[in-house]
């Protein structure tokens, strides 16, 4: 239970039950994810609150009328869900959807009993093939939010995309990216955490040699896509020094700084576009959902950690602090 001021500690809360459309998960497993982590450091967020999103459960309970889901079935379900029918949803504004931002897993992914509703159950919810481990599965929600970031960018065959930040989120769209048919140059601070991204397929390097990879492999006009998944404002300068002209910045991830550090003449001279992308949308659920059922992409050795539940507020320290890249977290 998350109190305010960072304070986390474990709690006792009543079980939910399963009403109409409903399912009750007993939760199998929750990844910890960098929005998490942004919640318990917004002095505005709602409190008390049960954080935790990327949720893998056994169906315990399923409320009169769920068709497609049975007690026993091994699931995993998000947490948001839009409407599908206003103006946001109909413009591909899927999470700026007054329903999307008011819908949730009660009382959150952190806890050992989770009511899916209703929405959630229908538009949210993937029953786990057997081939999968749920760590694999607990990867649908945040690869839809890479996808849907991926997607958004318009990305085409032959362009060059540089993905600043090689964590778990990193190491996805670094892998969507190649697949939408780019060169891929991931950077990070930590050359482990480039390593690691290698892995998959694309080049990664520090971020000073990260930009000359990026020029190397777009014969010198730097990248079409950067896209930053941490370090907040204080990245910017460099990601306009590594974009090309009329190339666009998207920003994954928010953070510190109330003002962005480059100049209006150059974001109009260059051409720049500036974007950001939020969450994921039910259609960037379900082709998340097949992408990782189907082996398309590959999150093996990203979850660094696993801890129990009693212990989540050591695995926030361990994101903090960058040691950890992943940490999965069971009951
Ligand atoms: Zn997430
Ligand atoms: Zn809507």
């Amino acid at each position: 239970m998350f109190h305010g001021g960072g304070r986390l500690a474990p709690a006792e809360v009543p079980r939910p039950a399963a009403g109409p459309g409903e399912l009750l998960l007993r939760l199998r497993g929750c990844g910890l994810c960098g929005s998490d982590i942004a919640k318990l450091a917004d002095p505005g967020a709602r409190v008390p609150a049960v954080l935790g999103h990327e949720v893998v459960g056994d169906v315990v309970e399923a409320g009169e009328g769920v068709r497609g889901f049975a007690v026993g079935d091994r699931v995993v379900a998000a947490h948001h869900v839009p409407c599908g029918e206003c103006h946001y949803c109909r413009r591909g504004s899927e999470s700026m959807c007054r329903a999307f931002k008011e819908s949730n897993l009660d009382p959150g992914g952190f806890a050992e009993f989770v009511r899916v509703p209703p929405p959630n159950v229908r538009h949210a919810t993937f029953r786990v093939p057997d081939h999968l481990t749920d760590e694999e599965a607990s990867f649908v929600e945040p690869l839809a939010c890479c996808l849907r970031a991926v997607e958004r960018a318009r990305v085409q065959p032959g362009d060059t995309a540089l993905v600043v930040g090689l964590g778990s989120i990193g190491c996805l769209l670094v892998q969507l990216f190649a697949r939408a048919g780019s060169a891929v140059v991931g950077a990070d601070q930590d050359a482990e955490r480039a390593a690691l991204a290698r892995r998959f397929g694309v080049q990664a390097a520090l971020p000073v040699e990260a930009v000359g990879l990026a020029r190397g492999t777009s014969g010198g006009r730097g990248a079409d896509h950067v896209m930053i998944t941490g370090g907040a404002a204080a990245v910017l300068p460099w990601a306009v020094e590594a974009v090309r002209d009329g190339g666009a910045i998207h920003y994954f991830a928010g953070g510190a700084g109330d003002a962005l550090p480059v100049a209006l003449e150059t974001l109009y001279h260059r051409e720049l576009t500036l974007t950001t992308t939020y969450s994921s949308s039910p259609a960037t659920l379900a082709r998340a959902f097949w992408l990782i059922a189907a082996g398309k992409v590959d999150v093996e050795g990203l979850v660094s950690h696993r801890l129990p539940l009693e212990r989540l507020a050591e695995g926030v320290d361990l994101m903090r602090r960058r040691q950890a890249l992943k940490v999965y977290v069971t009951p």
